[in-house]
């Protein structure tokens, strides 16, 4: 009981996070695609996206809590010197000492989040991707570089529009299309962004490189 409750304290301290699964690869989405970096997947979601395609990560029950310096020092020793934080919804946890800990060895800390929580931790780059399920926290609009939006159907490119909107000035604007409708929803894409050209395409290119 007395270790539960300790690991529950070094949670809500963000000393321990419920990593999922920590990679080297090659960034596949957004405005920095093509890049290499070290990615680590944290644990637990509840924005219930129906086409999700890490729908494994939801439970965070499902990873053992882990201490954040070894997951530091992995990342430290990989060549390309920026750590992805994704997952899940890697803002249900305090974020501050792993992202802290990054920057101390050097190496630049990117966030993946729907903007469903709050903002903690120090971000070199914040990808927000909202999501229709769960309204965005409105701090996320002023601090986001990125503004990403999965477009599953045509009403999707009228919502981005509205989330262009809120989100700052200097974000660069992205669609990506929803992997399993992205033969249906890239003619719509292309014709909108031909329109609209503040927006960029977004591809998972990963998944066309085979790649996590
Ligand atoms: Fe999946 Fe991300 Fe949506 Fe959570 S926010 S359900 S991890 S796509």
């Amino acid at each position: 009981m007395a270790v539960r409750i300790k690991t529950d304290d070094l949670m809500s301290e963000g000393l321990v996070l419920p990593v999922m699964e920590e990679f080297y690869s090659i960034q596949g989405e957004g405005f920095h695609a093509g890049k290499a970096a070290y990615f680590i997947r944290i644990g637990g979601c509840d924005v219930g996206c129906h086409w999700c395609d890490v729908k494994e990560s939801w439970e965070p029950a499902a990873f053992p809590p882990q201490e954040i310096y070894p997951v530091i020092e992995r990342a430290a020793a990989c060549p390309a010197k920026t750590a992805v934080i994704t997952g899940g919804e890697p803002c249900i946890w305090h974020l501050e000492p792993l992202t802290a800990g990054l920057r101390k060895m050097k190496l630049k800390t990117h966030l993946e989040t729907s903007g469903a929580y709050s903002l903690s931790g120090e971000w070199d780059w914040i990808c927000l991707s909202p999501k229709k399920t769960f309204s965005v926290r409105s701090e996320w609009y002023d601090v986001a570089h990125e503004l990403k939006v999965i477009i599953h159907n045509r009403h999707d490119l009228e919502w981005a529009e509205l989330q262009a909107e809120k989100v700052n000035s200097a974000a660069y604007l992205f669609l990506q299309p929803e992997w399993s409708k992205r033969e249906e929803t890239m003619p719509m894409i292309v014709s909108f962004i031909l329109k609209n050209p503040k927006w960029n395409v977004s591809l998972q290119t990963h998944k066309y490189l085979g790649i996590p």
